[in-house]
């Protein structure tokens, strides 16, 4: 039976279109259109002229509602993440670990295979191995103590548990470009994160075809006037896929506005590296890989030294962000939210888009305040006001 969204505002790459009619049939969009569509419906929702919009995807996070992708002891920790993810409108993600012992990176796989036995709330098609092969001076809020050289068959072992998407690592470090080659032969995107590289130093890895950067700006070499470092790599090189966390935190409004103003939208991609405090109150304290972290005005940070550990981000919260600090059109920032990361997972034909023929993962969202009212996962309705 077919499903009709009416009254929908959609909001998709290249298109913002009013008064719209979203038919779902089998899974699929079957149309979006202005003109009136014949029944019968199974579903009529009534999106009220709220937005309707592609599903969030992202590609980098650790946890949330007190649960870490990393968290050994807790099988169910994946699919309580992935509840999470699906009340932000994200129908995507990927369950990333951190600089962990190889026995804990073991059983994140574990759980996740499981997981994908029977996906009942946000997909999660493969992992996102953050670490543990970074710089041991970018670590960041990963703990040096886990971490080791870039080495490919560490990673193919964890693969053969649970598909492997994507590895973040240090491209400076020993055999950091023949691992681009080995990621990208074996299907796993490689990005550049927690790294100390010069712009010479990234480049034989993206001769070997690394077009990923982590969480752009945090944990990377700064521009500098005599060497741009890996921020400067990121506004002089269009085609590396910068993730960018919009939690008005990591990054401060200005360098939002640098990055959305001066490098390609193609090859933006936001994401929320949100941690196990995402979705609790402040005040919450717990461990992250053997460190201390205390969430205190919205801000996740190392009770020793301070550093920043991770966001408490939520994806549709992002994108008002965005929004709000770029007063760029919706209809130009929205594929930075799903369909870039749908086309770097190889997924671009079928995910990210409300258009006919894709994936109906879809998010309705207040135009006001971007809030969450229902989420389609596959054409099914999940949540609702
Ligand atoms: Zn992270």
């Amino acid at each position: 039976m077919k499903t009709l969204i009416k009254n929908a505002h959609v909001i998709s790459p290249g298109v913002d279109l009013r008064k719209a009619n979203v038919v779902i049939e089998r899974g699929r969009i079957k149309a979006v259109t202005s003109e009136p569509v014949a029944g019968p419906f199974g579903t009529v929702v009534d999106a009220k002229g709220k937005y309707v919009v592609p599903g969030f995807i992202d590609v980098h996070l650790h946890g949330a509602c007190g649960y870490d992708v990393c968290d050994e002891d807790r099988p169910e920790a994946i699919e309580k993440i992935a509840e999470a993810k699906l009340a932000e409108g994200c129908t995507t993600f990927l369950p990333t670990t951190l600089t962990v012992a190889n026995k804990t990176l073991v059983a994140a796989a574990k759980h996740l295979a499981a997981y994908q036995k029977n996906q009942r709330f946000a997909k999660a098609p493969g992992l996102h191995l953050e670490g543990p092969f970074i710089n041991p001076s970018c670590c960041g809020a990963q703990n040096p103590a886990f971490v080791r050289k870039p080495d490919i068959k560490e990673v193919l072992k964890i693969a053969k548990i649970a598909p492997v998407l994507q590895v973040s690592y240090a491209p400076e470090m020993k055999g950091g470009a023949e691992f681009a080659a080995a990621c990208i032969k074996n299907g796993i995107v490689p990005s550049c994160g927690h790294t100390g590289a010069t712009l010479a130093q990234l480049m034989p890895a993206y001769k070997n075809g690394l077009r990923h950067m982590t969480h752009f700006c945090n944990q990377m070499t700064k521009l500098h006037h005599r060497e741009i470092g890996m921020v400067g790599a990121g506004f002089l090189i269009d085609d590396l896929d910068t993730e960018v966390i919009c939690d008005r935190i990591h990054l401060c409004d200005d360098m939002l506005r640098l990055v959305f103003t001066k490098r390609p939208l193609a090859h933006v991609q936001m994401i929320t590296d949100s941690l196990r405090c995402s979705h609790l109150p402040d005040g919450y304290a717990f461990e992250m890989g053997g460190l201390k972290v205390m969430l205190k005005g919205g801000e996740a940070r190392l009770v020793e030294g301070g550093n920043l550990a991770g966001s408490t981000l939520w994806m549709n919260k992002g994108l008002k962000n965005i929004h709000e600090v770029t007063g760029l059109p919706l209809k130009d920032i929205i594929r930075v939210t799903s369909w870039n990361q749908a086309i770097g997972l190889g997924l671009g034909k079928k995910l990210g888009k409300v258009e006919k023929g894709y994936i109906a993962d879809l998010a309705v969202l207040d135009p006001k305040t971007f809030d969450v009212s229902a989420v389609f996962l596959d054409g099914e309705l999940r949540t609702r006001e």
